[in-house]
């Protein structure tokens, strides 16, 4: 925790002009000097520490650490092992990490676009699993183009396809398909940092069209013919000499590598969507604050 020079609020009468120093505490958990105050009025004492989102953590030390590690295809458990710690506290952790990612990667984004907004994205599916491939999910990302940051990541649910789509009615019933209100959820949140005018690029998809005009009218919408995947970029990477939709392909490659429950061949599935969107949370602050590349 920084010392912070600022007036301080107290937390009960939520006042500042009375509020004086009143010495200090040492943090075991990391070894810190915390500053304490006093509230002159109604006596309630606090410390920097109150305010700050990692309160009554015991662990803090490795935050930043696991914060790596899970965007880096480390599971949970693994983690677990390798900070030598209950895998309870990872799980608790893992929650913090990502409502923490969540706000600060859109404070990143706003403060990033505020001037200058990007003027070419692109943007794909990412096929995935939920448990079973009898029931698939979709995660769109939209990518800068110039930059490679991740603007936005939305998950849906579709319908099995090909021969497992008869195997998945029978056994699951019919299965929801909110592909396009998702996408529409996901392209309104990301209106603020792309251009009005911007280029964006994907591939062939028969609704792609209709979504990119309601959210930008203005925008000049590309779509290319999907290649044929390469074995290495397990899909996402393709065969062709130039790939047009490189920079989507490749984020969404780098997404598959280092999010374990996005692998391949997994046996560490998502079993529940939203811990699958936090993971992704984690993985885009991660990669768009360049702590990792
Ligand atoms: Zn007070």
């Amino acid at each position: 925790m920084r010392s912070n020079c600022r007036k301080k609020t107290c937390p009960k009468c939520q006042q500042k002009t009375l509020v004086v120093k009143d010495g200090f505490f040492f943090r075991r958990c990391d070894s810190r000097k915390i500053q304490r105050y006093r509230c002159k009025i109604c006596s309630k004492k606090f410390s920097n520490a109150t305010f700050s989102p990692a309160k009554n953590q015991k662990k803090r030390r490795f935050n930043h650490t696991l914060l790596l590690q899970l965007a880096s295809g480390i599971s949970q458990n693994r983690a677990a092992i390798l900070h030598k710690c209950h895998p309870i506290t990872i799980k608790r952790k893992f929650e913090y990490l990502a409502k923490r990612s969540r706000i600060k990667n859109k404070k990143l984004l706003e403060s990033l676009y505020q001037d200058h907004r990007c003027t070419e994205v692109q943007f794909d599916d990412l096929i995935t699993i939920e448990h079973t491939k009898l029931k698939p999910l979709s995660v769109t990302v939209i990518v800068d183009k110039k930059t490679r940051r991740v603007l936005g990541t939305n998950i849906a649910t579709i319908g099995a396809f090909g021969h497992l789509a008869k195997i998945s009615l029978k056994k699951y019933g019919k299965r929801i398909n909110n592909h396009i209100p998702k996408m529409h959820e996901l392209f309104k949140s990301a209106e603020s940092y792309i251009h009005p005018l911007a280029i964006i690029e994907s591939d062939e998809h028969k609704f792609y069209p209709q979504i990119v005009k309601t959210h930008f009218p203005g925008a000049t919408h590309i779509s290319f013919p999907g290649g044929k995947s390469s074995i290495a970029g397990q899909g996402e990477l393709k065969k062709l000499k130039f790939d047009p939709l490189f920079c989507i392909n490749h984020t969404n490659a780098m997404l598959r590598a280092n999010i374990n429950r996005l692998f391949r061949r997994t046996w560490n599935t998502t079993k529940r969507i939203e811990q699958l969107q936090k993971h992704l949370d984690i993985y885009c602050y991660a990669f768009n604050s360049g702590l990792i590349r």
